[in-house]
């Protein structure tokens, strides 16, 4: 079998700040809280969790006192660090730098609506970490849309400033906002909307890489863990490219795939995938025998 893993997959930049953060703090102390998953990749969290990482909840957040904590890079919102601040937690800041700063576009824009009765529409999944930072710069005022249908929930004859959350679809993105301007056009408010394209590239230009990627080979293996938005997201793009694509999140998975002695397979995964578990994946492969 010929096996090549893509050199693309692998961490973005905000998932390794995030992860160097973490180690270091665990190296200094060898124990570390973090407020939810660092990455959404099981096999990830439990290599840190052996050498010391605490994944806790928003509750036990709450009622921890005199910690230190790490923020992954998804980002958090100013409640949280008004909890730390009243109950003395150090917080490890690993908000990732393109969050930030959408996060503090969206609380300037809010602060803007707010002076002219305008409101802030965000583009993302409800109740993904990211957007609960976000929703939280607008003093939970914003409204969420997912779908083209959840745009009922916006007032037409008002100001509206659109934002997405930084890991979705470009093309799924460009759907809500020409339709935005549609209804906005046929209100005679075109004036009335401004959007800013927020996608962070490291995600946009994977769907082109993984899609160029994936056509090359028999077999492709998707490697993400369940919970990941992007992981899903790239699956799908693979899939559609190339119906050969398997998703697998564990190891043992391998076995319910039908290779053959000659195939070519092509390795690849999520912003959240790590390298070292793709080349598990590739060695599993290589010493296949058949
Ligand atoms: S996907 Fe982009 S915005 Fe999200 S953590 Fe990675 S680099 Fe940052």
């Amino acid at each position: 079998m010929q096996v090549t893993i893509d050199k693309d997959s692998g961490f973005c930049f905000g998932v390794v700040h995030a992860i160097e953060a973490a180690e270091k703090a665990l190296r200094e102390e060898g124990h570390l809280f973090c407020l939810g998953d660092i990455v959404h990749n099981n096999e990830e969290v439990r290599r840190l969790e052996n050498k010391g990482l605490q994944i806790i909840n928003e509750d036990e957040f709450n009622r921890l006192n005199d910690s230190r904590v790490l923020i992954r890079a998804h980002g958090e919102p100013p409640k949280t660090y008004a909890v730390a601040a009243r109950n003395r937690i150090e917080l490890i800041d690993a908000t990732c730098q393109v969050v930030l700063k959408l996060q503090r576009d969206i609380a300037a824009s809010y602060l803007q609506m707010k002076r002219i009765g305008g409101q802030i529409v965000i583009y993302g999944k409800k109740g993904h970490a990211e957007v609960v930072g976000l929703l939280g710069q607008t003093n939970q005022e914003g409204i969420v849309v997912s779908s083209i249908g959840d745009l009922d929930q916006v007032d037409f004859t008002r100001t509206s400033v659109l934002y997405s959350q930084t890991t979705q679809s470009v093309e799924e993105y460009g759907k809500i906002i020409a339709e935005m301007r549609r209804r906005y056009r046929n209100g005679g408010g075109e004036a009335l909307f401004e959007c800013h394209d927020t996608i962070c590239r490291r995600v946009a230009n994977r769907a082109r890489q993984i899609q160029e990627f994936a056509v090359q080979y028999d077999k492709v293996i998707f490697v993400s863990g369940e919970k990941s938005s992007n992981g899903l997201y790239l699956f799908d793009l693979c899939r559609r490219i190339n119906p050969q694509s398997w998703f697998v999140s564990r190891l043992q998975q391998l076995d319910d795939i039908p290779f053959a002695p000659d195939d070519s397979v092509g390795i690849c995964g999520a912003t959240s995938t790590p390298m070292w578990l793709m080349q598990e994946v590739a060695d599993v492969l290589r010493s296949k025998q058949f």
